[in-house]
């Protein structure tokens, strides 16, 4: 299939249409997302070519917490006296743009950052964050996979350990808590989902909750099956991040739309089992991982969530290798 041109896309999905579209550009020619996923090691350079370029959007949700939009995953902001708290870093290529956004929101120091995973759109500014003294918060394999050299199958790619600065210094297991501007925050770890150090991070008095990238708002999401992931692991996930929610709660995606709720989430949620089972099916079937592509399972949900780099195809395929 083609990619759908970046400016007939809404907003919304700004990050991963917008690199396809820059994919497309720097082949001078139409290049499939699969076509794109075989020149990976080009793409993760393009996400940050097009991070580099990409406005930042802010999003002011409620009490004083907000959402940036425009570098890699979603960023989650808390301000006050104690200090700025930030929830994933982004793309350091993004600092001017990101610093530019977060002075907006008040003139306080950056203090925290916590990471929902270890993924580079999620970690890649962490350097320059601590450079400006946040001291960084994940789950413990967070620390782990960001010290070593990560390969990542699917894409083709082996990313190198981040900088001694770049490296959280604060872990945990399972579960941690922290009182900062008010706000009671509760980090919780997922059983492994979209990998094995995924966290949310909750604001209790705000109803406002962090899934990562436990949750893709409107488009397919990527699963990492070289650090843990599964597509079993992800309806888990969207099963407990249901339950943890209320229809009040705000819902803050990894990827997709940055402002969300549980509704969302419930068709997000309902989307992978469907899909799910038809794949497992047609593998049952003794269909070939390319037979189970060409016989399109997911073609009931692909205008909803099926035009980003994680196209059908490549979901497809991230979905036969966990069933
Ligand atoms: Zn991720």
């Amino acid at each position: 299939m083609s990619l759908v041109p970046c400016t007939m896309m809404s907003r919304r999905h700004f990050c991963l249409c917008c690199v396809s579209s820059a994919a497309f550009a720097a082949t001078g020619g139409w290049l499939t997302p699969r076509e794109a996923f075989a020149e990976a090691r080009g793409l993760v350079t393009l996400f940050k070519d097009s991070a580099a370029v990409s406005p930042i959007v802010t999003h002011k949700l409620r009490n004083n917490i907000s959402v940036l939009e425009g570098s890699g995953g979603n960023v989650g902001v808390l301000t006050g006296p104690d200090g700025k708290v930030l929830i994933d870093a982004g793309f350091g290529v993004s600092r001017p743009q990101i610093t530019k956004a977060l002075a907006d929101l008040g003139a306080e120091p950056i203090r925290r950052l916590i990471n929902t995973h270890w993924h580079f759109d999620h970690t890649d500014g962490n350097p320059w964050l601590n450079s400006e003294g946040a001291k960084i918060i994940a789950q413990e394999n967070t620390r782990k996979y960001l010290s070593e050299v990560q390969r990542v199958e699917d894409w083709d790619y082996n990313f190198l350990p981040l900088p001694a600065g770049g490296i959280p210094t604060e872990v945990f297991a399972s579960e941690y808590s922290l009182k900062l501007n008010g706000s009671s925050i509760g980090l919780k770890r997922y059983a492994p989902a979209h990998t094995d150090s995924d966290i949310s991070v909750t604001f209790g008095e705000a109803d406002i909750v962090h899934v990562g990238d436990t949750f893709w708002n409107g488009i397919y999401p990527f699963i990492d099956y070289s650090t843990g992931g599964s597509i079993g692991g992800m309806i888990a996930a969207s099963d407990a991040n249901l339950a943890a929610t209320k229809d009040t709660t705000i819902i803050i995606p990894g990827h997709g739309k940055p402002v969300s709720n549980k509704a969302e989430l419930k068709e997000f949620r309902d989307m992978l089992v469907a899909i799910r089972d038809n794949v497992a099916g047609l593998k049952k079937q003794g269909r070939s991982r390319d037979e189970a592509v060409a016989a399109k399972p997911t073609a009931a949900f692909d205008a909803r969530y099926g035009a980003s780099v994680i196209d059908p195809g490549f979901f497809t395929r991230l979905v036969y290798e966990g069933v």
